[in-house]
């Protein structure tokens, strides 16, 4: 790669030209430009600019507004992509297609962030969950389950939530704010990290590009080049449909061919009903869909996911219906909680067949154990009424089968993550949901 469309390096070049001794380190010494504020990136004490989660365009952007000639800014903002999503570097210095003298003055203004790791566990059953904190002091969870034949990354889009679905740990924490494109990409090259994944050489990099790029179903196909990273979803705290756009351009990276290249077909988004964001979902993103429902009839629902108040059960369903992209092959994905003496009986489960035939909706239903936590309202179903529901929709033609939960003992199961481990009283949650549900309704009017 030439070096010699560099402008600020040319400093250093024409420096040694004139017969003055080189600065060695930093090009320039004197005045640093800073960077201009980015919009949705957090800015740094430092100054400095953290380019992950940035699009190519804007990095080049950035490297323009620093001072590099628009085509060389391009050029570098491509190199500089490349190397942190498709290697994972995280120093300027590892970039070897970038001239020497050009590595310093990357590293003066920009950074490669990673999210803070806090701690990190590992469950009997190979589930490991990090708790992460963000530059400015927020905790979030990340959760990866390893399978026989996939890996599956769950990543989180807020820190808390606004929503407060009865049976749901996050929904006891008030939001704390949305995480950023940088924090939700970084979490899954966080990931990539700590399982080692990231390319080292060429043959690594045409494997992990045929791996992501590929969009055939099989999944044994993935797992063939070795790799433990081979499905997303967005699972974790928060509702990812009130994160949309920071969500959508995360995902965006984690799709680019020359980003961390993960298929479409390997990534799902769980919305508990944001019936407004799910068309934009299809259409922007074009991911699978996993959408909480969790309860067919309005009083349940109503209680256990209370957002049903604001977008009914049926609305709901149309929307699925609508989704751009589903079809037989891309089947939506019902969770569905098993509650004891809430939710699960043979005529939840009648029911919950007629409604997803009505609505000719490509479904499979994901039954799933309720995970308890300290102070939870409900009990999980028994073992022999979770496979008496499973059998009807399963006569009924829908597929159904039980998860297996994951991480309990960590405490990284659906719905257990929470990151401020303290129990709320009674009075204390009963206050914060009805500041919740009035939040809510307020925005409904
Ligand atoms: N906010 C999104 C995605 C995160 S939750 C949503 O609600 O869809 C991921 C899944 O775990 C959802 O289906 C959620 O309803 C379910 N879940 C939450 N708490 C749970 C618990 N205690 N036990 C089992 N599943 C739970
Ligand atoms: Fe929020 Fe999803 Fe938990 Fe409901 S289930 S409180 S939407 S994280």
């Amino acid at each position: 790669m030439s070096e010699t469309n560099l402008s600020p390096a040319g400093a250093d070049a024409a420096s040694t030209a004139a017969g003055l001794m080189p600065i060695p380190g930093h090009v320039d010494p004197m005045t640093v430009p800073r960077p201009t504020l980015v919009e949705g990136v957090t800015p740094r004490e430092d100054g400095r600019t953290d380019l992950v989660g940035l699009p190519r365009k804007r990095i080049a952007e950035l490297f323009e507004g620093a001072g590099l000639d628009a085509k060389a800014a391009k050029l570098r903002a491509k190199q500089v992509f490349h190397w942190l999503y498709h290697r994972g570097v995280t120093e300027f210095d590892a970039m070897t297609d970038i001239a020497k003298t050009m590595r310093p003055w990357l590293a003066e203004r920009f950074v490669i962030g990673r999210p803070t790791i806090v701690e990190a566990q590992h469950s009997s059953d190979g589930t490991r969950k990090w708790l992460l904190r963000t530059a400015d002091g927020h905790d979030f969870e990340m959760v990866f389950i390893p399978d026989a034949d996939r890996g599956t990354l769950c990543v989180s889009s807020q820190v808390g939530c606004t929503l407060n679905c009865r049976f749901c740990h996050t929904g006891t924490m008030r939001l704390v704010r949305n995480l950023t494109v940088g924090e939700i990409v970084g979490q899954v090259m966080l990931a990539r990290d700590a399982l080692g994944e990231w390319p080292k050489n060429a043959e690594d990099i045409r494997l992990a590009t045929m791996a992501g790029l590929d969009d055939d179903e099989d999944e044994g196909s993935y797992s063939a080049d070795g790799r433990l990273l081979t499905n997303i979803v967005m699972m974790g705290m928060g509702e990812p449909l009130y994160n949309f756009d920071n969500v959508r351009d995360a995902l965006g990276i984690v799709m680019d061919g020359d980003g961390l290249a993960l298929s479409k077909r390997r990534i799902t988004l769980s919305t508990s009903g944001v019936i407004p964001q799910m068309e934009r979902c299809g259409q922007e993103i074009g991911v699978n869909l996993a959408v909480s429902l969790h309860a067919v009839t309005k009083d349940v629902r109503d209680e256990i996911v209370p957002i049903n108040k604001k977008y009914g059960i049926e609305d709901l369903l149309q929307a699925c219906a609508d989704y751009p992209g589903a079809s037989n092959a891309r089947r939506i994905t019902f969770e569905y909680v098993m509650l004891k003496d809430k939710n699960d009986s043979d005529e939840d489960a009648r029911e919950l067949v007629r409604l997803l035939r009505k609505y000719k909706l490509p479904a499979k239903v994901n039954l799933i154990p309720f995970n308890p936590w300290p102070g939870a309202p409900y009990e999980c179903s028994t073992p022999d009424r979770i496979r008496a529901f499973s059998n009807i929709v399963f006569e009924g033609g829908i597929s159904a089968p039980v998860r297996t939960p994951r991480g309990r003992d960590i405490d990284a199961a659906c719905g257990q993550l929470k990151t401020a481990a303290e129990k709320k009283s009674r009075a204390e949650l009963d206050r914060l949901y009805a500041e919740k549900d009035a939040a809510l309704a307020a925005e409904a009017q």
